[in-house]
């Protein structure tokens, strides 16, 4: 008989998002008058830019005529997309990024999980807690792990824990790690990076020979100018970090599926036989080989994010959730709560009261306020007495939820 990939049996089964429809069901079942808003997920409410809307209408023309056809486009992306890409992501930020370094792609989720697919399995891994879970299990179905324990953390992983006492800013490694996943601004904390932050991980990488996986995905949110965008804007990077990007919290290209993957061609790691191999051509066979490309039509609507109105809709996009991150933050704060995150980024980090676990958060803003949230416990185990709430909502409903909260919690 056939066998299986027995590391995919250490997952923890699937246990946050199901729980919360699990209990979430449950209480509406009970309430079937209760109107229950939810600031849970992470995925865009509103609608695809108006740019990037009419260049995919004129791309699906351009497929309905033998003369502009498309069939099968470079594994890598369009050349003119990753040319605007590298010219006003990079470029335009001092980042010495060439569009050959480019990966255009379907997806961060599937690009910070295949990527493991170019590195060796006895690598030390460290990420943060708590962590965007993709990265987690990615390792895991890998079979760079062992098994979990009671506190949900994987034997062979080292965590970096991110909590209000070190400022949501992970503390270096105590011991020498070969890969390191930084997100920020971050998932789930809202947390974002300074450019002394981030200089001190790029050190760490070149002194141990480490690689940083650094996601970007909510760079858009950066509204302090201080802040760096691109870790490719500490030096020293291009030769220890791979970034990932997407088209899908900036443009709201969730449904609609654009990533981006930079892979310096100064980058290096040892192989077996001790020989120092570049990253970019490995990476570049893994998706000539495993990936065919995003569609012609997606393209060319990420195309138009550069288009200056483009530039202008997702700016307003950004400003819209901001403002919802914004009323969160103020209206929670005046419950009583202690609120991080939210500035910089669309996730608000709440600080549950006195002696309320995150699933004990969870039930009274159910039950009290009829509001869903995600406990923080299910992003590692410094997530527990944390909340995230999501800004992804229709004004409407923030505006709502935090009258309710203010209304049941306030103390
Ligand atoms: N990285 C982080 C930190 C995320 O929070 C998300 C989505 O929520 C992703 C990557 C996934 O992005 P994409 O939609 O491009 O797969």
């Amino acid at each position: 008989m056939a066998t299986i990939n027995d590391n995919y049996l250490k997952l923890k089964a699937g246990y946050l998002f199901p729980e919360i429809a699990r209990r979430v069901n449950a209480f509406a079942e009970a309430h079937p008058e209760a109107k229950i808003i939810k600031l849970g997920i992470g995925d865009v409410t509103e609608p695809l830019p108006e740019a990037c809307r009419q260049a995919m209408i004129k791309a699906v023309e351009e497929m309905g005529d033998r003369a502009t056809f498309k069939g099968y486009g470079p594994e890598q992306g369009y050349a003119w997309l990753r040319e605007k890409i590298a010219l006003q992501d990079f470029q335009a930020r001092g980042c010495e990024i060439d569009a050959s370094e480019i990966f255009v792609s379907d997806g961060s989720k599937c690009d910070t999980g295949n990527i493991l697919d170019i590195f060796g399995h006895n690598n030390t891994i460290a990420v943060t807690d708590p962590v965007y879970p993709v990265y987690v299990d990615t390792n895991v179905m890998a079979g760079h792990t062992g098994d979990v324990n009671e506190k949900g953390e994987y034997q062979g992983l080292v965590y970096l824990p991110m909590t209000a006492e070190n400022n949501f800013t992970p503390d270096l490694p105590d011991q020498k790690v070969d890969l390191i996943y930084l997100c920020f601004p971050n998932n789930p904390t809202g947390a974002t990076a300074t450019r002394e932050d981030l200089t001190k991980w790029v050190n760490y990488a070149k002194e141990n020979g480490s690689i940083i996986f650094f996601d970007a995905a909510y760079e858009a949110f950066i509204t302090d100018g201080s802040l760096p965008h691109s870790i490719y804007e500490i030096e020293g990077a291009r030769d220890c970090a791979i970034e990932f990007r997407s088209f899908s919290k900036n443009a709201g290209f969730t449904g609609t599926r654009c990533a981006l993957t930079v892979v310096p061609k100064t980058l290096k790691a040892k192989a077996a036989n001790g020989e120092d191999v570049d990253l970019w051509k490995l990476w570049n066979r893994r998706q000539s080989t495993k990936f065919n490309g995003v569609s012609y039509l997606v393209q060319r609507g990420a195309e138009a994010v550069y288009s200056e109105e483009g530039q202008a809709q997702v700016k307003a996009l950004i400003n819209f959730y901001l403002e919802n991150a914004q009323i969160i933050c103020d209206k929670l704060s005046f419950a009583g709560l202690n609120v991080y995150g939210g500035v910089n980024a669309p996730y608000v980090w709440v600080k549950t009261p006195e002696g309320l676990s995150s699933w004990d958060f969870f039930d009274k803003l159910l039950q009290s306020a009829n509001v869903v949230g995600t406990p923080g416990s299910g992003f590692g185990a410094a997530g527990e007495s944390y909340f995230r709430i999501s800004a992804f909502n229709s004004r409407e409903n923030v505006e709502e939820a935090t009258r309710r909260i203010i209304e049941k919690l306030k103390v």
